[in-house]
């Protein structure tokens, strides 16, 4: 049965094979997990585990990301795992700022890349309990 707060899961375009694949890994995790993610995001997350409860938001460009923002203000997203594209120019990069701030204002977990995406869930698994 997946607990809220949610996960909440971004990745650029650039990193979205990673995002799918990073999923996959850990779907048996991430089952017990309520998730948030942007909309393209999250559709490829559902496509790569089709068992998980996602909760999309819009495109991220278009908003996702900061409907996100609102998730953790509100006290409502336990971990953020944005995958960032660090080569490309993008016209939301605002959005990495805008979302690291909030991440740091609440003191949430938040993982910019897979080596440490994979940190925190192992972190998750320490912390459910063994029934
Ligand atoms: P997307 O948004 O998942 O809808 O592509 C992610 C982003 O912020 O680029």
């Amino acid at each position: 049965m997946p607990v809220a707060p949610y996960i909440a899961l971004i990745a650029h375009d650039q990193k979205k094979d990673e995002m799918a694949a990073f999923a996959r890994r850990n779907e048996a995790v991430l089952r017990r997990h309520s998730i948030v993610a942007t909309g393209t995001t999250g559709g490829r997350v559902l496509e790569a585990c089709p068992s998980l409860d996602v909760v999309r938001m819009k495109s991220g460009p278009l908003g996702g990301d900061q409907q996100i923002g609102a998730l953790i203000a509100t006290g409502d997203v336990s971990l953020l795992i944005f995958l960032v594209d660090p080569l490309s120019a993008l016209p939301h990069d605002v959005d990495v700022k805008a979302l690291t701030r909030l991440a740091t204002v609440y003191d949430i977990p938040m993982a910019l890349n897979i080596a440490t995406a994979e940190i925190l869930v192992r972190s998750l698994i320490a912390t459910e309990p063994t029934n």
